[in-house]
């Protein structure tokens, strides 16, 4: 069993990272944004109740965070364990997750806040969670992964991204101790290239 989680700031690289690490780990990648932006598409109670602190860049609260996620890690696919993108954001959150399972690795993909403005600004995605950046895109109305409309998420607005950073130094960023602590943390540089970001990861699990 192995599970991983990715902590770091948005932008920094984690989706990215675990779409690779997934295929090539074979563990299921869990972002948790995903799961309550498709709640948002499909309208449930949690899309509902989610929209509006998603567009706002806030945090959903605890409690309903650890609702899904317990639900979700008893899943089969989690039996050889999991990639975790974007939780823990809280300490509570952490303490939650490990009275439900061990963490065998906290890769915290760290970058400046410049890098980061950067990326998100210039990002798009499409319904299928591809992200691109325009600086590489040909069209930046369409995926170049797999030609579905791309568009700017609500919180990827540069009003939302500055509370986005906010809400991460004073929620998030204490994990980063919290995880060293517990011996498991490796820090990467989430500057670099998403292929060296990837080789460092791949050193520190071999
Ligand atoms: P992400 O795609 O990971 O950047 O998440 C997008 C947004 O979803 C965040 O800005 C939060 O509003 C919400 N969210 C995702 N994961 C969590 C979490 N673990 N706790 C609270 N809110 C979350």
């Amino acid at each position: 069993m192995l599970n991983i989680i990715l902590l770091g700031p948005p932008g920094g690289g984690k989706g990215s990272q675990a779409q690779r690490l997934s295929p090539a780990l074979g563990l299921p990648h869990i972002s948790t944004g995903d799961m309550l932006r498709a709640a948002i598409r499909e309208k449930t109670p949690l899309g509902l109740e989610a929209q509006e602190i998603i567009s706002s860049g806030n945090l959903v609260p605890d409690g309903v965070m650890l609702g899904i996620v317990e639900q979700r890690i008893l899943q089969q696919d989690c039996q050889n364990g999991f990639i975790l993108d974007g939780f823990p954001r809280t300490i509570a959150q952490a303490e939650a997750l490990e009275s439900m399972t061990v963490i065998h690795h906290a890769l915290n993909i760290a970058a400046a806040d410049d890098v980061i403005i950067k990326r998100l600004s210039g990002r798009r995605s499409c319904k299928n969670n591809h992200t691109s950046h325009i600086a590489t895109m040909e069209n930046p109305d369409i995926c170049p992964i797999c030609g579905a409309p791309a568009i700017q998420r609500e919180d990827d607005k540069p009003s939302t991204i500055e509370n986005r950073l906010m809400v991460y130094k004073e929620n998030t960023a204490p994990l980063i101790e919290y995880y060293q602590d517990k011996g498991i943390l490796h820090t990467l540089d989430g500057a670099a290239s998403i292929e060296d970001v990837y080789k460092a990861i791949q050193e520190v699990l071999s």
